[in-house]
């Protein structure tokens, strides 16, 4: 069965989409740690990053960088942190989280709940940045 990565790169479930080529997926976190914090996935679904072939993990931090400078320019935070844990989702994919601190790659703690007009407005404000609208 597909993941519900591969649902989402497919459509089938809707996401706050972020940005996409053909190789890669940024889409925000449905529960996210920060306002603005991002997934990035190949589009090619294999479980365990360390699995992924190396031409598709070779490209996959340059997309993640141009998506993190976007997420940079819209949420004001000290820098953005990347980091990849995969213990939820059985597809391969990276954290992007804006940080001011340590304690803000804490996935042990609470996720924010926002509001769906919220996210979207957001997603609305990094696709702008990317775009260099912004
Ligand atoms: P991990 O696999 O890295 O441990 O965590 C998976 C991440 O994906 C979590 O931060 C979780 O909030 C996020 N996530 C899980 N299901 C969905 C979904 O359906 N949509 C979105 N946008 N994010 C999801």
């Amino acid at each position: 069965m597909a993941s519900i990565f591969s649902r989402i790169i497919a459509g089938e479930i809707p996401s706050y989409r972020i940005a996409e080529d053909e190789r890669y997926y940024a889409f925000l976190d449905i529960n996210p740690l920060a306002p603005g914090h991002t997934l990035v996935v190949p589009k090619k679904e294999v479980d365990y990053l360390f699995d992924v072939d190396d031409e598709t993990l070779s490209g996959l931090l340059p997309f993640a960088k141009k998506v993190g400078r976007a997420i940079e320019k819209t949420v004001p935070c000290e820098r953005i942190g990347l980091t990849v844990i995969g213990l939820e989702v059985p597809h391969a994919h990276v954290h992007l989280i804006p940080i001011n601190g340590i304690h803000d790659m804490d996935f042990s703690k609470a996720k924010l709940d926002m509001a769906p007009e919220r996210m979207e407005a957001l997603a609305a404000k990094i696709r702008s940045a990317l775009a260099g609208e912004s």
